[in-house]
């Protein structure tokens, strides 16, 4: 029945499990380990656990399985495995389908931490990696080879929200029998149609808009059961990344208001983005949903909508940059995003600040660059209190 759910309704019930109490809130089962009535049971239980039954919290746990279950039925994927954070699982689900020898070709425009796992971690265990830049589909095709095991990208860049075309890039990998994993976090479950469009692997941080109010750090892996079942499993397990009930709780919580959180922050940025265009304090605005974005008809095909991030270039640089933050009343200076909060970043002195100049200058990372992630109040104040302490810059 559950098949036939909109997303709406699969955000807020699938995946349920009910104790016998009938409670109406998901029980946070809070423990390490489970009970067996005799050892004949235990016996049994570790040789083959049927799907709703528990051994021990780092191989799943009731709570966490309903957060998997629910976000897999949300994204269309057959399973999931969910993980202690974001990096947990795009660590997890790159590192246990490679040995060394294999090739991975990644885009070059990604998260401070995959650029790491990718770049150092992975070579250290004998993982060749090319890099292109994910928005030239050349590119793609001349670097991915017939030994090419995964191909890797975050679907929406941060922060200067580039869109790769996952379509066009999972045709070119799939070619040679590469497996494509997509980080997806910017597009978010509401605007991803990742695996229709031919992803095999979709990763994301929960610690941003799945939570959406900035309590827990998690992650989940999704795929086919053949390759969460067999190859994340057995990885994540016994390497120890697996979440905790508390934090598969808080999500399943933000899975119930996701669709409406994620879709009132996404009107309001684009109303901002709309205010801010041809602002004579701005350099530009870039937002996935205007139709100046150099991509904006590829956003329309993939994500109809342009999602709840953008980024502006203040005219002044660092120092207008931060003239027009410490101004800013409503929103608040942090690095998480996809949160209730409008949340403002200065990528190139925070989340960007150890990457080199050519980096900085490859991703578009200038001095003026404040990156905002939309929250949930109210679309007069955000804009306003954007446009006054964007007066405020001398
Ligand atoms: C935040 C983020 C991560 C890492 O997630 P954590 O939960 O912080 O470990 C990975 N990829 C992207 C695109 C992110 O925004």
């Amino acid at each position: 029945m559950s098949d036939i759910w909109n997303p709406r309704t699969k955000a807020v019930h699938s995946g349920t499990r009910r104790s016998q109490y009938g409670e109406v809130s998901e029980a946070i089962f809070l423990t390490q380990g489970f009970v067996y009535d005799t050892a004949e049971d235990a016996a049994a239980r570790f040789e083959n656990s049927g799907p709703d039954e528990f051994i021990y919290a780092r191989y799943g746990n009731p709570t966490v399985k309903m957060f998997e279950d629910r976000i897999a039925a949300l994204e269309g994927a057959e399973d999931g495995f969910a993980t202690a954070s974001g990096m947990a699982a795009v660590s997890g689900a790159l590192t246990s389908m490679l040995r060394a020898g294999d090739h991975v070709v990644s885009s070059k425009a990604l998260f401070g931490s995959c650029l790491y796992v990718l770049e150092e971690i992975l070579s250290r265990y004998g993982v060749e990696v090319t890099f292109v830049d994910g928005t030239d589909l050349d590119q793609w095709r001349a670097a991915v080879r017939a030994d090419t095991k995964v191909v890797f990208f975050e679907s929406m860049s941060n922060p200067t929200l580039e869109v790769i075309d996952i379509k066009s890039v999972c045709e070119i990998a799939h070619v040679h029998g590469a497996k494509v994993v997509i980080d997806n976090v910017f597009a978010t479950p509401v605007y991803s149609n990742a695996f229709e469009q031919g992803a095999d692997v979709i990763v994301y941080s929960t610690t941003k808009h799945i939570d959406g109010q900035g309590r827990a750090l998690g992650g989940i892996i999704l795929g086919s059961t053949d390759y969460i079942r067999k190859t994340v499993e057995p990885y994540m397990k016994h390497t120890g990344g697996s979440m905790s009930p508390f934090t598969a709780w808080t999500h399943l919580k933000g899975l119930e208001t996701l669709d409406l959180r994620v879709r009132a922050q996404t009107a309001t940025a684009h109303a901002l983005a709309q205010s801010l265009q041809g602002h004579a304090g701005l350099k530009r605005v870039i937002y996935p949903g205007l139709s100046d974005h150099p991509q904006h008809a590829l956003v329309q095909a993939q994500m109809g909508k342009g999602g709840t991030m953008l980024a502006i270039d203040v005219k002044g640089g660092r120092a207008a940059a931060f003239q027009f933050l410490n101004a800013i009343k409503i929103g608040i200076i942090s690095n998480n995003l996809g949160d209730a909060k409008t949340i403002m970043t200065h990528p190139a002195t925070t989340t960007h600040q150890r990457l080199s100049q050519d980096q900085k200058d490859y991703l578009g990372i200038t001095d003026g660059l404040v990156r905002i992630s939309v929250g949930i109040e109210d679309t007069d104040d955000v804009i306003a209190d954007i446009l006054q302490a964007l007066d405020a810059v001398g």
